[in-house]
């Protein structure tokens, strides 16, 4: 709480998210001959995605601060998340989302009794949208980019949780990014167990994005000190992890700035490969996660292969999204 912005615990909303088992990947250390991998699952967050701990710190921020409404743009799983903390909050929610979103994503936005838009276009386009609205209606906007900082301040409690846990700094954190929030926020509840002499050490992270929507890893690969908005066409499976950036290439370059300062990596990985990692998931590790959840394991393995981790380092992977938010895809796998 001390190290939360909160000023009164009467304001705090929860669903008891957080607390996600870390869980110790035998399989892949075994076939790949790395010392120690963890799996942080933070599928089994409430709403089934880790965008449960920014909405309830900036849900109960919003308590706080006596806001009229929140707004959030959404790929699926913020939507999702938000609705169920303004819900459990009281605060009506207005969700932009983008038409082609995951339907049993908006299913639960809808459930939770969010107010609906569904915006044509990209993510960025529903980013516009509720920025808009927020800003018209004096709303408060909890979108789960950098634009609401409350929102990172939940992201950073599952470096505090790993260090409790493992009792040292794991060598990489593996974190699949859309802007990148998560990221920051994992990177800053560590730095700040360096600002109270707990530690001396921060992980090396590394952010993986897929290769149809890459902005900040191409930025990270081709050295370039800022981030430009993707202007290609966005193709790829992990919808959770594709965002083009557009209107908030910034938030892109605080991302590779993080990367860079903590002696990270960005990794690009194809939908081939993301596909992979999440087969494997499933039936080696018996861990059920949506495509952009399995990202990050398809970027540990890409690091592998590309001999850039060495086998005695120790590597956590965030596992961010639920499989049963995503079942289309598995039908395809598994009809009879
Ligand atoms: C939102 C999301 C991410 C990426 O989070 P950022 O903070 O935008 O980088 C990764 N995986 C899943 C499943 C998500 O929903």
């Amino acid at each position: 709480m001390d190290l939360l912005p909160l000023l009164n615990e009467k304001n705090i909303v929860t669903l008891c998210e957080g607390m996600t088992p870390l869980i110790k990947s035998k399989e892949f250390e075994g076939t790949y001959g790395l010392s120690e991998v963890y799996l942080k699952d933070e599928t089994r967050n409430p709403t089934g995605s880790f965008k449960d701990r920014p909405s309830s710190v900036a849900i109960s921020k919003a308590k706080e601060l006596g806001v009229e409404r929140a707004v959030v743009a959404s790929s699926g799983n913020a939507a999702a998340s938000a609705s169920a903390y303004a819900a459990r909050a009281g605060i009506p929610c207005t969700v932009h989302i983008q038409r082609d979103a995951n339907p049993t994503k908006l299913l639960q936005a809808r459930a939770h009794g969010a107010e609906i838009v569904r915006v044509r276009g990209d993510y960025s386009a529903a980013y516009s949208a509720a920025f808009n609205q927020a800003n018209k209606n004096n709303w408060c906007n909890i979108t789960s980019t950098y634009i609401n900082p409350y929102t990172y301040e939940g992201d950073k409690i599952i470096a505090y949780e790993l260090f409790n846990e493992m009792e040292k700094v794991p060598d990489y954190i593996v974190v699949p990014i859309g802007a990148g929030a998560l990221l920051y926020g994992i990177w800053k509840g560590f730095y700040e167990l360096t600002l109270l002499g707990l530690s001396t050490k921060i992980p090396k992270m590394v952010g993986v994005q897929p290769q149809g929507c890459a902005p900040i890893v191409d930025a990270f690969l081709q050295k370039k000190e800022t981030v430009e908005p993707w202007n290609k066409k966005i193709k790829t499976i992990a919808h959770g992890i594709s965002d083009a950036l557009t209107g908030y290439a910034c938030d892109g370059t605080q991302t590779l700035n993080t990367i860079r300062r903590s002696g990270g990596m960005g990794v690009k990985v194809s939908d081939k490969s993301i596909l992979a990692a999440q087969k494997y998931l499933n039936q080696q590790e018996g861990i059920f996660t949506e495509p952009a959840g399995a990202a990050g394991m398809a970027g540990i393995i890409a690091l592998n292969d590309n001999h850039l981790i060495t086998k005695k380092e120790t590597v956590v992977v965030i596992l961010t999204g639920h499989g049963l938010k995503n079942p289309d895809q598995f039908k395809k796998w598994f009809s009879p």
